[in-house]
């Protein structure tokens, strides 16, 4: 019994493994809401030393969304979804699967291998690879050796805006629970501490980004009400 409790304090008491099926679906859901052209990506399971549940492999041909079975990454992924209530589970398993998406289309558009081309042309410009627009708001400049940062930060923020469009009434849940996840692990891995750089500002350039992919940028009212609650928490 205090086994069993204690075990369920570490991992999470309701947590539910991630399986390779709800992986690809909800990569295909994020490949259809974006209209992804030119972006081949599959899903793959490993087992690699690494504490992330998610990895991201971009080749030229396609890129690959890794499930990581190690058990860490499992203890890492209860935390993040530590809920039995499926509407909160899907949102965080999108929000999840949105921010590898976000990996595959920062490497495909340092390449200039899809349909993003002012993030392209920004991030070609740069010689760190970063856009000059997003840069500057996660005051990359003055933080040398933080490449990794921009990308995880990019990522969270794609991650975000996948919720506000698919899962706008669990946005603020998806949101604190990043906040958290995040500064829990900051002290070891600051690479992905985004918190700083969750803005209203920043969701908007991601959507400018964005909307190359359909011709338009985001007008839907959850959208800003995400802006809204990411300017207030
Ligand atoms: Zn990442």
């Amino acid at each position: 019994m205090f086994l069993e409790t204690l075990l369920a304090a570490v991992v999470g008491i309701n947590a539910t493994e991630l399986t390779l099926q709800t992986v690809r679906d909800q990569t295909q859901a994020v490949v259809s809401e974006y209209q992804v052209k030119g972006l081949r990506v599959q899903v793959a399971k490993i087992e690699v030393n690494n504490p992330s549940p998610l990895l991201t492999r971009s080749s030229p041909s396609v890129c690959t969304i890794m499930l990581n079975t190690n058990s860490t990454a499992k203890v890492v992924w209860g935390k993040f979804v530590d809920t039995k209530e499926p509407t909160e589970e899907n949102a965080l398993q999108a929000f999840s699967i949105a921010h590898e998406m976000g990996h595959c289309m920062l490497s495909k558009a340092r390449k200039s291998e899809m349909d993003l081309p002012v993030l392209s042309a920004q991030l070609k410009s740069n010689a760190q690879g970063q856009s000059a627009e997003f840069s500057t708001l996660v005051g990359r400049k003055s933080n040398p050796g933080s490449e990794e940062r921009y990308d995880e930060t990019f990522s969270d923020l794609l991650g975000l805006h996948y919720v506000a469009k698919k899962h706008p009434e669990q946005f603020k849940l998806v949101l604190e629970k990043l906040k958290a996840v995040r500064e829990e692990f900051a002290s070891h891995d600051v690479s992905h501490l985004s918190t700083p750089f969750l803005s209203g500002q920043n969701l908007r350039s991601v959507d400018k980004f964005l909307s190359q992919l359909n011709g338009k940028p985001t007008e839907v009212s959850s959208f800003q009400a995400a802006i809204k609650t990411l300017e207030q928490i």
